[in-house]
C-alpha cells in the first residue's frame, strides 16, 4: 500500500486527501489546526501531529498550503518535508505559489534524493470534492509518470507542462483569465440589472453563445443571489494576481486588463472583504455604479 503524507487539509486539501483515502491510499494528514485532521480521520485517513509524523514513513507527500512562505517553511524548514524525507520521496506541492519558490524547493530537494513536482490545481472546492481538478504539473518526466496515479485520483485533466516551476506559470495564466472573466461577468450582471432585464433568462442565453464561460455557468446563480461565501477567497486571488504581475514583469509582458482587475481585488481585500469568494468583485462594481442599495 502506498503511504501518502498530506499537509494542509483546508478547503481544497481536505477533500483531496479524503479522495485519496477512499481510493485505497494510506493517507496520513497534518494541518495547522486540529479539526481538519479529525475530519480526515473520520473519512478514512490517519492523523499526524507534526509535519515529521506525516512525512517520515511516506512514499509520497502532497502539500496544499496557502502561499509561498508557507510552502518554503513546510518544505525547507528545520523539521520540514526535506528534513524528514525518506530516500527517493516523491513530493508533490499542489499549492498555488511563486514559480521561483517551486524551483528553489526542487533545487534544494535534489541533493537530498527527494523528487519534486509543482502541481497547482484549478476547479475549486467542488472540483476537489468531485476528484475532477485540472492539474498543471512542472518537473521531470519520470517524476510526473510516478505521480500520475495519485494525481489522476484527485484530478480529471492532468497535464505535464514543463520543468520545475512551469506548473506555477500555467496556474498564474489560469488566475489571470479567471479574474478577468469574473470581473466582466460581474459588470455584465450589474449592467443587465440596471436595464431591468430578466437576468436569469439573460444568463441562460449568454451561456449558450460565444460569451458562455465556466464562471457564468458555475458562479452566475450565486452572483445573482449575492451569495459570496467561499469557494475561493479574494485574499487568495489577491496573492495570485501578485504572482501574475511579478511574472509578467519578469517576462517583459504587459497585462493592462490583468492589472486593472488586480487593483479591484486589492481594494476589496484592503477594505476587509478578503474572506469573501472572488465573485465578490460584483459588490465593488455595484458600489462604483452607485447601485449598492438597489
Ligand atoms: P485553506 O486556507 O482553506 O487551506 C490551507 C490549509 O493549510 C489550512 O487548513 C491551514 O490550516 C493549513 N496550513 C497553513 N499553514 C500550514 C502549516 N505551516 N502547516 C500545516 N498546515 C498549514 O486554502 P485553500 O482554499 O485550500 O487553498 C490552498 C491552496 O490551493 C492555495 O494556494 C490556493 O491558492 C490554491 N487553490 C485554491 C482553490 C479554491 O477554490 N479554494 C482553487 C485552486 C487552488
Amino acid at each position: 500500500m502506498t503511504t501518502v503524507g498530506f499537509i494542509g487539509l483546508g478547503i481544497m486539501g481536505g477533500p483531496m486527501a479524503a479522495n485519496l483515502a477512499s481510493a485505497g491510499y494510506d493517507v496520513i494528514g497534518y494541518n495547522r489546526s486540529r479539526p481538519a485532521i479529525d475530519k480526515l480521520v473520520e473519512q478514512g485517513g490517519r492523523a499526524a501531529d507534526s509535519i515529521g509524523a506525516a512525512v517520515r514513513d511516506a512514499d509520497i507527500v502532497v502539500s496544499m498550503l496557502p502561499d509561498s512562505p508557507d510552502v518554503a517553511e513546510v518544505a525547507l524548514g528545520e523539521d520540514g518535508v526535506l528534513a524528514n524525507a525518506k530516500d527517493n520521496l516523491l513530493y508533490i506541492d499542489c499549492s498555488t505559489i511563486r514559480p521561483d519558490t517551486s524551483r528553489t524547493v526542487a533545487e534544494q530537494a535534489s541533493p537530498r534524493g527527494v523528487r519534486v513536482l509543482d502541481a497547482p490545481v484549478s476547479g475549486g472546492e467542488q472540483g476537489a470534492i468531485d476528484g475532477a481538478l485540472s492539474i498543471m504539473v512542472g518537473g521531470a518526466d519520470a517524476d510526473f509518470a510516478a505521480a500520475e496515479p495519485v494525481l489522476n485520483t484527485v484530478g480529471k485533466t492532468v497535464v505535464h507542462v514543463g520543468p520545475a516551476g512551469a506548473g506555477q506559470t500555467v496556474k498564474a495564466a489560469n488566475q489571470l483569465i479567471v479574474a478577468g472573466t469574473l470581473e466582466l461577468v460581474a459588470e455584465a450582471i450589474v449592467f443587465l440589472e440596471a436595464h431591468g432585464v430578466d437576468t436569469e433568462a439573460a444568463v441562460k442565453v449568454l451561456s449558450g453563445g460565444l460569451a458562455g464561460n465556466a464562471i457564468l455557468d458555475r458562479k452566475g446563480t450565486a452572483m445573482l443571489a449575492r451569495q459570496f461565501n467561499p469557494g475561493f477567497r479574494l485574499e487568495l486571488h489577491h496573492k495570485d494576481l501578485g504572482i501574475v504581475q511579478a511574472a509578467a514583469r519578469d517576462a517583459g509582458v504587459t497585462i493592462p486588463l490583468g492589472s486593472a482587475v488586480s487593483q479591484l481585488v486589492a481594494a476589496l481585500v484592503a477594505r476587509g472583504d478578503g474572506a469573501l469568494d472572488h465573485s465578490g468583485l460584483l459588490k465593488l462594481v455595484e458600489e462604483l455604479s452607485g447601485r449598492a442599495d438597489q
